[in-house]
């Protein structure tokens, strides 16, 4: 899933308004960003099928960044992490459930599934990709949910501000569902490198900047 990690960051902002949004959509990505390590590392892999131009996804060996278990561990590392930096066990909290959401998500669109607890183990995968129309038009939904929840928890933010969040967010979708929609060329390597690893860091440093909050009034 793409454009839906992005809601689900948004939609943990209300639970608690200090947490930075930037920080829950890295920690929403965290498990592509560790896929984007692992693949670098050879510890896990992707292939790309045949008919690549008529599906329009990608098939995953990937335990260690997406397993249930290993994500589980990844999201109570992040969050102490968070914890030991923000002095907030909430916001900490967020954090664990905006990194293991990834698995929630992942999981209704992988074809070949998320496995549960690390190599060989049951995989877990509803397959959505399948029926991209409608895999695509949840996700849009989800964002648009998730702006509205976003915009009721920032009613303090500058009309600019906001707007320009607004703006960022409706753009990234439109990006990502389009890029999915019409991809018909295998992505090569680097791309995929550049999607999992830089733009987890580059959409959320943007997003961070955008909901930026007054000196004393963030936790970050
Ligand atoms: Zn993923």
């Amino acid at each position: 899933m793409g454009i839906g990690h992005v809601a689900v960051a948004l939609s943990l902002k209300p639970a608690d308004r200090r947490v930075n949004a930037g920080l829950l959509i890295f920690a929403a990505f965290f498990a592509d960003f560790l896929l984007g390590w692992c693949v670098l590392a050879g510890w896990e892999s992707y292939q790309v099928a045949a008919d690549y131009a008529h599906r329009h996804y990608l098939l995953f060996t990937f335990p260690w960044s997406h397993g249930l278990v290993p994500l589980l561990v990844w999201s109570a590392a992040l969050a102490l992490l968070c914890r030991a930096f923000l002095r907030g066990s909430r916001a900490a909290l967020l954090v664990a459930v905006a990194a293991a959401s990834h698995f929630v998500l992942d999981a209704l669109v992988h074809v070949r599934g998320l496995p549960l607890a690390g190599p060989g183990s049951f995989a877990l995968g509803l397959g959505l990709w399948r029926n991209l129309p409608l895999e695509l038009g949840i996700e849009a939904a989800m964002t648009v949910a998730a702006l509205a929840l976003y915009l009721r928890a920032t009613r303090d933010h500058s009309r600019g501000r906001r707007a320009a969040m607004v703006v960022y967010v409706v753009l990234l979708a439109f990006l990502m569902i389009s890029g999915q929609a019409a991809a018909t060329d295998p992505p090569r390597r680097a791309e995929l490198l550049s999607s999992w690893i830089a733009a987890p860091v580059l959409l959320s440093a943007i997003a961070a900047w955008l909901d930026r909050r007054p000196r004393g009034h963030a936790i970050i």
